[in-house]
């Protein structure tokens, strides 16, 4: 199965991605996740990209595209994948459909109040990528990753003033996609506001699985 999980940020997409991955048996393709291990082994790609991610700005069409495409052109997802983060943009969306289908897009409903709430929070593991939370879901240790030993950090674009604008472009730019797809037929709604366990239910039950 193909699926897209669209939300905004902090909306829980790459955690249910988690989840989901076992009961679909497919991978997850996070873009920002790419981006993220770039900025780390300070690749030409990563140098390129991170004041951008800091800023909570979007990363170009092209480069993210160009990105998407080799990665989907693998072995390994060809009968199925999520795509978590992309696309963002109606030229990305566009391009994707040139060159893949999709089956259906998981639109992840949270109003900013739960976006503010969720990121403001969020906490993640350096080493395997974990979010963690300091209110919903603290590691035993603090600081430490409880499934791998790794450290515990603040995403840069989780402080306030990059919240705010990745909000603001997410209205801005990605937010029209929930029509494009809608129109398509495509979209299914879920409420993104209930704890892990409860979103998982009602995941297999929009999609039948
Ligand atoms: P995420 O982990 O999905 O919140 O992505 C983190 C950051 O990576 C975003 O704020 C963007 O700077 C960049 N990024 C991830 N996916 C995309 C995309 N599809 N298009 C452009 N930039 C992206």
């Amino acid at each position: 199965m193909k699926l897209i999980f669209l939300g905004p940020p902090g909306a829980g997409k790459g955690t249910l991605a988690l989840r989901a991955v076992d009961i679909l048996k497919v991978q997850q393709i996070s873009t920002g996740s790419i981006f993220r291990a770039a900025v780390a082994a300070g690749s030409p790609l990563g140098l390129k990209v991170k004041a951008i991610m800091d800023a909570g700005k979007l990363v170009d069409d092209e480069t993210t595209i160009a990105l998407v495409k080799e990665r989907l052109a693998m072995d390994d997802v060809q009968k199925g994948y999520i795509l978590d983060g992309f696309p963002r943009t109606i030229p990305q969306a566009e391009a994707l459909a040139s060159f893949s289908t999709v089956d259906k897009v998981v639109n992840f409903d949270i109003p900013d109040s739960g976006v503010l709430e969720r990121l403001g929070g969020r906490r993640v593991c350096r080493k395997c990528g974990y979010n963690f939370h300091v209110i919903f879901n603290k590691p035993s240790k603090e600081g430490i990753c409880d499934t791998c030993g790794g450290e515990i950090y603040t995403r840069e674009d989780d402080k306030p003033e990059a919240i705010q604008k990745r909000l603001e472009v997410y209205r801005a730019q990605t937010e029209p996609l929930i029509d494009f797809y809608r129109k398509k037929g495509l979209l299914v709604d879920i409420d993104a506001r209930p704890l892990v366990d409860e979103i998982v239910i009602e995941f297999k039950k929009v999609l039948g699985v």
